[in-house]
């Protein structure tokens, strides 16, 4: 897969030349992401298109798709936890901040001439962390907590009928 996305960039340039980047950015690279899950490994892969806003701010729209690994909390095992996200920001420096904000967008916010690249990804990655990570399906649970989970399921039908259900028959 190629990957042009560089280190650094500079917004304003990128955005007279509508330029559209995409590759992939190790995860070993954002060392705020690797604090909060540090056994993750592996590489996100990022699109993103500069633009002028309407203001004629610098903007960049972009995408961010790769996993991360997390403690799950039903087994307290590693679960590999999916993120997929979407953004849209203006690239504002202190000076324009109190102009770009009218713009409704979303901002990112930078000082001298460029954004290091990965700071501005892990921004939108630890965004996009679910709040309560698990494995998604129970079955790759450590086992202990599985034969609890079946031990539950094997709870008669009745007992586990929602007692709500009765009371939408009654409206209909
Ligand atoms: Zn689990």
């Amino acid at each position: 897969m190629s990957n042009d996305l560089p280190l650094r960039f500079d917004p304003l340039l990128f955005a007279n030349r509508g330029r559209q980047l995409a590759g992939n950015i190790p995860v070993q690279d954002m060392p705020r992401l690797m604090e909060l899950a540090p056994n993750s490994d592996g590489e996100f892969y990022v699109t993103m298109a500069f633009s002028m806003s309407s203001l004629q701010f610098p903007m960049v729209k972009g995408t961010i798709e790769g996993e991360i690994v997390q403690s799950c909390q039903r087994c307290m095992g590693n679960a590999a936890v999916p993120i997929k996200g979407q953004f849209q920001l203006l690239l504002i420096t202190p000076d324009s901040l109190e102009l770009a904000s009218e713009e409704g967008h979303e901002i990112f916010e930078y000082e001298g001439q460029v954004i290091t690249t990965a700071t501005l990804i892990e921004d939108e990655i630890i965004l996009s962390i679910p709040i309560v990570a698990k494995h998604a399906d129970v079955e790759k649970c450590e086992s202990s907590v599985k034969q609890w989970m079946h031990e539950f399921d094997e709870v008669p039908t009745d007992e586990k009928e929602n007692p709500f259900a009765k009371l939408k028959d009654l409206k209909l």
